[in-house]
């Protein structure tokens, strides 16, 4: 967009082009700096304005409100302009996600501020294009109000070490810092989130779960709706966002937060070892932008990063464990099968006898299972051959599948027997009487996390606790001693 600078009421102030034409406008990074605009305590803010900008910093395009609108309520010192993309002395600074990196701004022919070479920001490209002739707007007037009134519609229960965890949450609402909840696979994290988050919506605060998958957020907004039914809660993710809802519990992927700033007091980060959060660091900018100042943030894992893990032993990173699942059962530990040359045996379109007889009996048990394995090659082969030796219904999926939903959807609902994936699928898939293997447990992308995570795939309901967890492999690996010992450790802790 372009902007203008001009004189008014004694003052130098900016107006975007088209309410003061006609003058000469320029790109929004070509102004000079001025001041912003004093605070006119008499004027009547929009209260809608206020509660969709507070705590953000969005795109004019994002606003469900008129230029003059927000123009007006700049000009009276509740709106902050501020430059997207600014010149820094080796390139640019885009300031919603701090990309820095070169090769991730790219210049096009701009129809906004009519120039030929107006930069913008690749990486947070998929919320709207940051260029340099857009500015960020975010409010600047007094905070929300939020509502002290959230009372939790809850009467669920929450198993021992549910309650440990819910308890040490709780006792730290109000205060900063931060808590690893390290709960295995199938603990029931989401009910031990409910009390500490009644308590901070009653002390007025605002509160965000961030996640790195959509489906969480999907799944999660509805049941957090249920049991706050008096507090506005909002899910974000790419596509379908409730944008405009000024929500004080917010359930967001994690690149949506790139939209936020200054926002939460409580931001509880899913899943905190997996990607993208543990390897994009403008994602923990994301995070830490999207924070007041004095905040608390609380992460969930049931595999954390080694680098957490010391940071628990050192007792910089405060910790709880919830080593048992919800119902009661020991979580299965995977069991190691010599699965010989499997790469050479299934080149030659042949499969290992060992995989070959749990294959045969698995089909005729009825039981649902899930094969895991290591790349797209291995997968389509794999099925080809499945597919010739047992008569059940067969299907794969990978992350490029067009089809992964519907494919996922037809697996719980029993649709499909046996379904062979990548470690796409490793979490999130939740199905009663499953099986889970390994089809080449050896390679490098099955690491002692992923292992964790595949074989917490099994036994999740309690009338099938006994999941079987198999691992094929050609040479036993660290990372596979590493997952069983984690797992058998687990069991131990719980008192299994
Ligand atoms: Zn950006
Ligand atoms: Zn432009």
């Amino acid at each position: 967009m372009r902007f203008v600078s001009l004189f008014l009421n004694n003052r130098l102030t900016i107006a975007p082009e088209m309410l003061v034409s006609p003058v000469k406008a320029v790109p929004f990074s070509e102004l000079p700096t001025v001041e912003q605009p004093p605070l006119n305590p008499t004027f009547q803010y929009d209260e809608k304005l206020q509660q969709t900008l507070y705590g953000k910093s969005l795109l004019f395009d994002e606003l469900l409100f008129t230029i003059e609108q927000i123009q007006q309520h700049y000009e009276n010192g509740y709106v902050k302009y501020s430059p997207g993309i600014s010149k820094t002395s080796n390139g640019y600074l885009c300031s919603r996600c701090r990309n820095e990196k070169s090769r991730l701004f790219a210049a096009f022919s701009c129809f906004r501020c009519k120039s030929d070479n107006c930069a913008y920001c690749r990486n947070c490209i998929m919320m709207g294009r940051v260029s340099q002739c857009t500015p960020l707007v975010s409010w600047n007037g007094p905070k929300v109000k939020w509502s002290h009134e959230n009372n939790l519609h809850w009467n669920g229960e929450l198993s021992s070490g549910q309650q440990l965890a819910s308890k040490e949450f709780v006792k730290r609402i109000g205060s900063e810092g931060e808590l690893l909840i390290w709960a295995v696979c199938g603990a029931g994290k989401t009910e031990v989130l409910f009390k500490g988050i009644e308590k901070a919506l009653n002390l007025g605060l605002r509160v965000c779960i961030a996640t790195p998958r959509t489906d969480v957020v999907l799944e999660l907004a509805p049941r957090l709706k249920a049991v706050f039914p008096n507090t506005i809660v909002a899910g974000y993710y790419g596509g379908t966002e409730e944008r405009e809802t000024p929500a004080q519990l917010v359930i967001s992927t994690t690149h949506q937060l790139y939209r936020f700033k200054q926002a939460f007091n409580i931001m509880i980060i899913d899943e905190v070892d997996a990607f993208p959060y543990s390897y994009d660091k403008t994602l923990q900018h994301a995070v830490s932008r999207a924070v007041t100042p004095k905040h608390f943030l609380l992460y969930l894992s049931a595999t954390p990063s080694k680098a957490m893990k010391k940071a628990t032993r050192k007792r910089t990173l405060p910790c709880v464990k919830i080593p048992n699942r919800f119902h009661g059962f020991p979580l299965p530990v995977p069991g190691m099968v010599w699965g010989g040359e499997w790469k050479k045996r299934l080149e030659r379109g042949k499969l290992p006898a060992p995989f070959l007889n749990w294959l045969k009996a698995q089909a005729k048990s009825g039981r649902r299972a899930m094969i895991f394995v290591s790349s797209v090659s291995v997968l389509e082969k794999l099925t080809e051959l499945i597919k010739k030796i047992v008569d059940v219904p067969v299907e794969s999926v990978h992350a490029e599948d067009p089809m992964r939903k519907e494919k996922v959807t037809q697996f719980r609902n029993e649709d499909i027997q046996l379904l062979v994936t990548t470690t796409i699928l490793e979490r999130g898939v939740t199905v009663p009487f499953l099986d889970v293997a390994v089809f080449g447990a050896d390679h490098d992308v099955f690491t002692e996390s992923a292992l964790v995570q595949i074989a917490g795939r099994a036994g999740r309901s309690k009338d099938d606790h006994n999941g079987e967890v198999l691992l094929f492999h050609y040479g036993k690996s660290l990372s596979m001693i590493q997952a069983i010992n984690h797992t058998k450790n687990m069991n131990k802790e719980a008192g299994l």
